[in-house]
């Protein structure tokens, strides 16, 4: 039986309730009460938010009824497209059967039973245990207690350091942001947190000199060996790192990196923690972006793609190795309301189903990547205003620059690259600007013909911000 309503109907009687408001009344009631994330308030307020009303495919509308083509999937989250029924029809039955109860006090439910059992199928070899979160930032403050904790069991409490890497992103709780190497985060709060350091990020184009990129990526590696020695070993419990760094610009680490990372996290014996959140479920073309590069991490930061963000969930993903020892430990003094929300996992279990018997990552990786890659570079590997051309999976990125033979960058990078951002979304492309570079992650569902309509679109973005610098 279907039970739900499709987006019209639903938009219906979402009009009935609240009568059709028109824009400017959605912006003036969203200025007046609603605080932004990431935002500043004042400028947004003056010039009034764009109203997203509904979502198809690889397709957004705003209130104004213009179809706009996100090229992010919403925050590098609705991996499978919008508009998906089935995961609507689980949720809905999911509320009816049993809308919530927690997983504290020796209870569970079927729908996060099914999740787990899903996820330690489709996750690298020996991670079977799973513990959830309702988010990315929580699932990364998730990983700094449960290092301690590994550590402490094994009688070495002093074993509480984690590194981490300048421009990564790891959320925005106070751990999550302190992992992060934001700088203007940090700046606000007082942050990092004591027992969070950072190293160097491998981005070879802005760091690298006269190194090739195989040299450099071994010298970035090596900042975490130099680091380990300069706190002592003693000290130290984990590393962590986004397998590609995604809000910090999609920086593709050089091929020399991860495997020099591993070396070192292998031979100091120190914890390797990948943050899966935007790498996870398919981005890379595989179902972890660790698997992509050959990384042997022993957690895994998971949300977003989890669930194709059709629900708030996230989790850490545990190597045998780890749990073993957490399940020899007595309590873990940690968890969320909502860990393994039944309606949330429900709703993740069938994304990854569909995931699993759509093929969706394999198809996509056999085909329509290799075909927007190819658009990609032949739109903007001659283009006089950017270099650094990257693809991988379905991430898409180039930087804006003054002089592409010295790798001269603008002194006011991170200004054009907005100003270009707001072109796109003036044309309808929702792309982002992350210092000096123009990025994307479309669905994975994204077809061929969508990859033209993507590559095109950005491409007369670009072509117009040329054109308006002279
Ligand atoms: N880790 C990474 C790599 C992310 O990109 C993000 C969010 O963008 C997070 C963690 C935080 O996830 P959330 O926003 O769900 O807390």
């Amino acid at each position: 039986m279907n039970l739900t309503p499709n987006v019209a109907e639903v938009r219906q009687v979402e009009e009935r309730k609240t009568g059709k408001r028109s824009t400017r009344e959605w912006q003036q009631m969203d200025a007046a009460h609603h605080l932004h994330p990431f935002s500043d308030a004042a400028s947004l307020n003056a010039q009034g938010c764009r109203v997203i009303t509904h979502a198809d495919g690889v397709y957004l509308w705003d209130s104004e009824g213009n179809k706009i083509f996100d090229a992010m999937s919403g925050l590098w989250c609705v991996n499978i497209g919008y508009g998906r029924k089935e995961l609507a029809e689980v949720a809905y039955q999911q509320m009816l059967e049993l809308p919530f109860y927690n997983t504290f006090f020796k209870t569970t439910h079927p729908p996060v039973v099914e999740l787990s059992a899903l996820l330690a199928e489709v996750a690298p070899e020996g991670f079977n245990h799973v513990f959830y979160t309702n988010s990315g930032s929580e699932g990364n403050d998730t990983v700094i207690r449960m290092v301690r904790h590994y550590w402490a069991s094994l009688g070495q409490p002093s074993k509480k350091t984690i590194i981490s890497r300048i421009n990564g992103y790891h959320g925005s709780t106070i751990g999550g942001a302190s992992l992060g190497g934001m700088s203007y985060m940090h700046e606000q709060g007082d942050l990092p947190i004591p027992g969070i350091v950072h190293i160097e990020q491998p981005y070879w184009y802005a760091n690298g000199g006269d190194l090739t990129p195989e040299e450099y990526g071994l010298k970035a590696a090596r900042e975490l060996e130099k680091k380990i020695l300069e706190l002592g070993v003693e000290n130290v419990a984990a590393f962590i790192g986004e397998p590609v760094q995604g809000a910090g610009g999609i920086i593709i680490p050089p091929s020399t990196y991860w495997p020099e990372i591993q070396r070192i996290c292998d031979q100091y014996g120190i914890l390797l923690v990948a943050d899966e959140v935007i790498c996870g479920f398919g981005r890379t073309g595989h179902w972890f972006g660790s698997q992509y590069f050959g990384i042997r991490p022993h957690l895994m930061t998971i949300a977003k793609g989890l669930s194709s963000g059709y629900q708030p969930i996230g989790g850490v993903l545990v190597h045998d190795q780890v749990a073993k020892v957490l399940a020899e430990s007595g309590d873990f003094n940690h968890g969320f309301t909502y860990s393994g929300h039944p309606v949330a996992a429900a709703v993740a279990a069938e994304n990854i189903r569909i995931l699993k018997r759509e093929r969706i990552i394999e198809k996509m990786r056999e085909d329509v990547m290799p075909y927007a890659h190819k658009l990609w570079h032949d739109a903007f590997d001659n283009h006089p205003l950017v270099d650094d051309v990257r693809t991988l999976g379905f991430f898409f990125a180039v930087t804006l620059v003054e002089d592409k033979a010295s790798r001269k960058r603008y002194a006011n990078g991170g200004e054009l690259a907005l100003r270009c951002r707001d072109i796109c979304f003036a044309n309808n492309l929702v792309m982002r600007a992350t210092g000096d570079s123009m990025i994307s992650a479309p669905p994975l569902t994204m077809t061929r013909a969508e990859a033209d309509e993507f590559v095109a679109k950005a491409k007369a973005c670009v072509d117009q911000l040329a054109r308006e610098l002279g």
